[in-house]
């Protein structure tokens, strides 16, 4: 393979970057900006590459992208692109299917034919899909890669249940204790990652590690997207360098940090960072103090005067209505939660409120057949650290927006 240098293609750069390089989302704009995929990666090639480079997962655990690639044995693999994104401020996914879908596809073929895999599936919702499928038609080699459209809810993505969906069944949870990387679709190994991650893949395969780590930290190498949503001008999708602080984020989505008080990091599952923490870079160990990590990629933010807990507890329901409530922590104990959650948020003076909420993420907490419940919980916990000046308001009577009861 003939070495692309970094001059090549566009340089990344705050709100800039790799992924988007090419001027559009078709065949010729993506070969001009990125040139031809190699085809002829094996799977211990791949996977030294891939060990270099430090690329790990972008959807969600951050799981190293090489393990979960060696992981796979056995015969008839399959791979999965997941573009589920059931996140309901995460943006990045969409736009990256839209924007360069060609890249994607490049990813899933890379890690399938280093993997020999019998099946290659793309998984997104119909809106973003249809660009997949004409980047499909564009191309021969894509022509076995079956499209699938995944329901637009929360848990939809979760990995368990983008097998059920392509096995016909529904898009919920099924049993978590069988790995998927031996028994997955249709009992045969699988490897599922997230588009980004597989856009990333691509870019690795087509580069090299040592180009992939020109950018970035030595601890968060590359590039990541991040939805930036919430109290900003506007709603946007940024590549940002790896190592990147959340204060740099806010900067190039155009947020004015001083005026943030807070954002939410990683997505509904994730942890809220208050400003004290903004210069902390957006990895799990820049935000191990605050229980953060980058997950999902998406940064909601919360501005200075408005009511964090205000703006937690429709969160803290959403994710209690987001269940197929097959396990108990889910029928029980996410709606009290998240009951308690606005009790407080509606200014309700009963003191216990605050530690019954915490003894209710307590008792979900590893009691579901997926992670939702505990992540639901890591939600309200962080909820109640980082806005325990306002919880103490509300439960005195009184909020930082203003009212008294
Ligand atoms: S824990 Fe909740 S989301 Fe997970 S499978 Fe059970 S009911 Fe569904």
């Amino acid at each position: 393979m003939e070495a692309t240098t970094e001059t090549d293609i566009r340089l990344p750069a705050l709100g800039t970057g790799r992924l988007f390089a090419a001027a559009g989302p078709g065949r010729a704009a993506h070969e001009a900006a990125y040139g031809a995929r190699r085809d002829d990666w094996t799977r211990e090639a791949l996977l030294t590459e891939l060990e270099a480079s430090g690329l790990a997962g972008r959807g969600g655990a951050g799981f190293p992208a090489w393990r979960k690639l060696s992981s796979i044995s056995g015969r008839r693999p399959v791979v999965i692109a997941n573009g589920a994104e059931g996140e309901p401020v995460s943006r990045k996914d969409a736009a990256l299917l839209r924007r360069a879908p060609h890249l994607v596809l490049d990813g899933l073929l890379d890690a399938g034919e280093a993997l020999g895999a019998s099946q290659l599936f793309v998984y997104a919702p119909a809106d973003a899909l249809a660009a997949v499928a004409e980047a499909v038609a564009e191309r021969r080699d894509a022509r076995r890669v079956r499209l699938v459209e995944a329901p637009r809810t929360f848990i939809s993505g979760e990995a368990t249940a983008v097998v059920s969906a392509l096995e016909g069944g529904p898009a919920l949870p099924r049993d978590t204790t069988v790995r998927l990387s031996t028994s997955g679709y249709r009992g045969q190994p699988t490897l599922l990652h997230n588009i980004e991650t597989l856009a990333q893949l691509a870019l690795v395969a087509r580069y090299g590690s040592a180009w992939f780590r020109s950018t970035g930290t030595r601890e968060d190498p590359g590039t990541r997207l991040v939805s930036l949503a919430g109290d900003v001008p506007a709603d946007a999708v940024l590549e940002v360098p790896g190592g990147a602080t959340v204060r740099e984020i806010l900067q190039a989505g155009g947020v004015d940090a001083a005026s943030t008080a807070a954002v939410l990091v990683g997505g509904f599952h994730g942890a809220w960072v208050p400003a004290g923490g903004f210069d902390r870079p957006m990895t799990a160990a820049g935000l191990a103090r605050y229980g953060g990590r980058p997950g999902a990629g998406v940064l909601l933010a919360v501005a200075k005067g408005r009511c964090g807990l205000t703006a937690a507890a429709p969160i803290a329901r959403y994710l209690a209505d987001s269940s197929a409530q097959q396990c108990g922590p889910c029928m029980f104990g996410l709606p009290a939660m998240a009951a308690v959650v606005e009790r407080i948020a509606a200014g309700e003076r009963t003191p216990w409120l605050a530690s019954e909420a915490e003894r209710l993420a307590g008792l979900v907490t590893g009691r579901g057949a997926c992670r939702h419940p505990d992540g639901a919980a890591g939600f309200v916990r962080s909820t109640l650290s980082v806005f325990r000046d306002e919880v103490h308001a509300h439960l005195g009577g009184a909020c930082v927006q203003g009212w008294q009861r």
